[in-house]
């Protein structure tokens, strides 16, 4: 089977940056093609590959986590961080707005008696640099396909 919209595709992969440090891999992640599970430029070189296809395929920033915009970076108060915050440069932090919808941050440092927060992708800007193999390509259910996400091995369980 080919790999198209609402397939299931299982893949190897390995993610590297300019400087050819691996940063990310995994052996069996599978994602849901057409529903966002993956970046653009990823997805759209994909389709049409099938099952034991290897290929590096390398997405610029724009296909991929998208320009850093630097109005991204925000200053928020200690006095509004947690009572145990313990900055750390690089963690996640989950933002909430006052309707309540969550967002993730990370940590960019200190001033003063500020907390530097940027809601910038860690990976915008970067061009990304998979070598993938193709591995299982299926259908995807009725209910995967209402949820936008994989079930079973590699996916959701709930
Ligand atoms: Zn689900």
């Amino acid at each position: 089977m080919k790999i198209a919209n609402n397939t299931v595709v299982t893949m190897d992969y390995e993610l590297r940056l300019a400087d050819d440090d691996v940063i990310d891999s995994d052996a069996a992640f599978s994602f849901l093609i057409g529903h966002d599970n993956i970046v653009p430029g990823l997805e759209a070189q994909l389709l049409g590959l099938s099952q034991g296809d290897k290929r590096d395929i390398s997405v610029e920033a724009a296909q991929g986590y998208g320009a850093r915009d630097e109005d991204l970076v925000v200053l928020v108060p200690r006095s509004e961080m947690p009572d145990d915050f313990v900055v750390e440069i690089g963690i996640p932090v989950e933002l909430e707005d006052e309707d309540g919808e969550t967002s993730m941050a990370f940590v960019a440092g200190v001033e003063d008696d500020h907390v530097v927060l940027d809601r910038n992708h860690p990976l915008a800007d970067e061009t990304l640099n998979f070598r993938i193999t193709i591995g299982e390509v299926r259908a995807a259910t009725a209910e995967e396909l209402t949820h936008g996400h994989v079930h079973g091995p590699g996916g959701h369980h709930h």
